[in-house]
């Protein structure tokens, strides 16, 4: 992370609170018109971690971030053409340098999880903040995403009250499969474990409940 030059940044940018409402500061803020009203009296306390790469099996391209915003050449690539058209979002985004992007004010309803129930609700998109992780189905995830994950559950942990995490693949089976085998759901465990903020929150009990 870039450190600002202590002689120009603002001195109140010390004190500065995580949240601007439902926008974390440490995010690069990226707007996107998926989103729309939560549910009046939604309790926001899942969070679904996806993983997602475009084209896939490519990083860095800055097309996720074109997709998400409606910006997205269709005719760039031939994968685009079977996505062709497809308005969705995400919260966050976390590169695989562990940079977080956000998209959707955490206070309003993002389109990621799509068809979905977990802990006996519905409509997931509803009641929880979607983070994607850059990355592919079955393949590993970088140190730095776990770090920057952590970090941003501690975070969301101040504002939200959460109580449950789990991927797409588990709110979704048979459906969807990320953020894949390749995630390491024992190494983010003890990650969250080891903040009072986060230490309570119930994760999918073992990766043997997701389907093959
Ligand atoms: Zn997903």
């Amino acid at each position: 992370m870039d450190r600002p030059d202590p002689g120009t940044a603002p001195a109140q940018a010390v004190d500065q609170p995580a949240w601007d409402q439902g926008w974390l500061r440490q995010a690069r803020h990226l707007p996107s018109p998926n989103f729309g009203p939560r549910p009046a009296a939604a309790c926001i306390d899942l969070v679904v971690v996806h993983s997602i790469s475009l084209p896939p099996g490519e990083f860095g391209t800055g097309a996720v971030q074109q997709l998400f915003t409606n910006q997205l050449d269709w005719d760039a690539h031939p994968y685009y053409q079977g996505i062709r058209g497809i308005e969705v979002s995400s919260h966050f985004f976390i590169t695989r340098a562990g940079e977080i992007w956000q998209f959707v004010d955490c206070d309003a309803r993002a389109w990621h999880a799509g068809a979905s129930r977990w802990r006996g609700r519905e409509r997931c998109n509803d009641d929880s903040i979607g983070i994607e992780l850059e990355g592919l189905e079955g393949l590993r995830f970088e140190p730095a995403q776990y770090a920057a994950l952590n970090g941003l559950c501690e975070a969301i942990a101040q504002r939200y009250p959460i109580g449950f995490l789990a991927g797409h693949e588990h709110i979704a089976p048979g459906r969807k499969q990320d953020p894949g085998p390749g995630f390491d759901w024992p190494a983010l465990a003890r990650l969250l474990a080891s903040h009072a903020a986060t230490a309570a929150w119930q994760l999918p009990t073992t990766t043997a409940d997701t389907p093959k």
